[in-house]
């Protein structure tokens, strides 16, 4: 058992937060109110190769562990969590297509999406179906040597870069079960009735657009079927969402330290009743319990990232990572606003930003109802929890 991280991931740790420090947080509060998209911050990340992350060395990525993968994500998010966002579904997409793509798929899209040159995305939820994947209607019918993809995705984040957009799709909505008859699609940028139809409003996670995404009669050569064999769509997209649930918990991680540093600081330097409401033992006792359990989040994000690194299936360890992380950074960002009165909610500060921005973390890749029903299921059948 050892705690300390290795020396590569303190250094690669020490390289992010440089990097965060000079180029995402002195500019994370403007943009974010302007709903600026960050493309100077996304060049820069292309030049660290961080949108290599999850590609294999082989075709030009970094071949990180999804430990190295936790840190990246928890360090953007102490800046600006719409930032990670960008790099959330476009390495989760990546590393499906790495272990699932033909050789002809992985030649053709990896070296491009290892430098960020090429840009990629997840399409799942639908208006209709978001926690039922098996509900999706998209449907994809084949043609000769294409498929014909009608339907509608929704909250598609990184939708207008992502070139090519795997879409999960019916291919067969006879089938029982429903997943035997689901696969996914890789949907070029450009592609005749493929269209980006508008981009959602939300709360936060602002940088980044989350869109709706139409197919009509939308013509998908069938060498784009991911893996190339119908089918498999539910497991790829499952074992994808084991990596997004890691950089979600690490989201978090990072979203939830940011409130608590923010909020430490401040706690020094505003007085009250003659001192510094830092000596206020009610304050203590929020900023005690705020580190307390970031630190919780991050050993549990890093053991699960460790886990899922290992084995070919780690659901239960991200799913129990996300779920406390997640819950863990509403309530850092919220005692954050708490303990800056009037001032957290002011948008002259930074702390009513993590509170806009947490929300997400606790919806996304599973809520955390969902995740409480994947943890369940697993300890009911045998999960060893020692
Ligand atoms: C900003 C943003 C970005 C997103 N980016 C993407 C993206 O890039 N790609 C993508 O595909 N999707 C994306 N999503 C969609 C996201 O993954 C879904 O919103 C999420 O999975 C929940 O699905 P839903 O919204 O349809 O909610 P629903 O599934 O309708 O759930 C509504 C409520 O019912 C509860 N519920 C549902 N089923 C159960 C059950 N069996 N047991 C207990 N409770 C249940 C849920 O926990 C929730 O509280 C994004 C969403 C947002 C807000």
């Amino acid at each position: 058992m050892d705690f300390e991280l290795s020396d590569e991931h303190k250094l690669f740790r020490d390289t992010m937060r440089s990097f965060v420090n000079r180029e995402i947080k002195p500019v994370a509060r403007e943009y974010e109110h302007a709903g600026r998209y960050p493309t100077e911050i996304v060049e820069t990340m292309k030049g660290m190769g961080l949108f290599g992350l999850t590609i294999d060395e082989s075709y030009g990525g970094m071949g990180a562990d999804l430990i190295t993968l936790a840190i990246a994500f928890e360090e953007i998010a102490r800046g600006w969590m719409g930032v990670a966002g960008i790099l959330g579904s476009h390495g989760l997409a990546c590393k499906m297509i790495g272990k699932w793509g033909t050789e002809d798929q992985k030649a053709k899209y990896l070296p491009g999406l290892a430098t960020g040159q090429r840009r990629t995305c997840i399409a799942l939820t639908e208006p209709d179906a978001g926690s039922d994947l098996q509900s999706v209607t998209t449907r994809a019918v084949r043609d000769g040597d294409e498929y014909i993809l009608n339907g509608t995705k929704t909250w598609i984040t990184n939708a207008r870069f992502a070139d090519p957009m795997p879409v999960l799709c019916k291919t067969d909505p006879l089938l029982e079960p429903r997943h035997r008859g689901m696969s996914v699609l890789l949907v070029a940028a450009g592609t005749p009735g493929f269209t980006v139809l508008r981009d959602m409003g939300k709360l936060g996670y602002k940088g980044p657009e989350s869109c709706e995404v139409l197919f009509e009669d939308c013509r998908v050569p069938a060498a784009n079927l991911l893996g190339g064999v119908e089918g498999r769509g539910m497991v790829q997209v499952l074992g994808a969402l084991e990596v997004g649930r890691i950089n979600v918990a690490a989201r978090a991680v990072g979203v939830a330290q940011a409130s608590y540093d923010h909020a430490l600081a401040y706690s020094q330097q505003r007085h009250a009743f003659g001192q510094p409401i830092s000596g206020f033992q009610a304050v203590q006792h929020k900023l005690a319990d705020m580190a307390t359990e970031i630190q919780a989040a991050r050993l549990l994000t890093w053991w699960a990232a460790w886990q899922a690194d290992r084995s070919d299936r780690a659901d239960t360890e991200t799913g129990m990572a996300k779920l406390f992380a997640s819950e863990m950074a509403l309530k850092a960002s919220l005692d954050a606003m708490r303990i800056h009165g009037g001032y957290g909610y002011s948008t002259e500060f930074e702390v009513e930003r993590f509170y806009r921005d947490a929300p997400l973390m606790a919806i996304g890749e599973g809520t955390s109802d969902i995740l409480r029903g994947v943890i369940a299921r697993s300890l009911l059948t045998g999960f060893n929890t020692d």
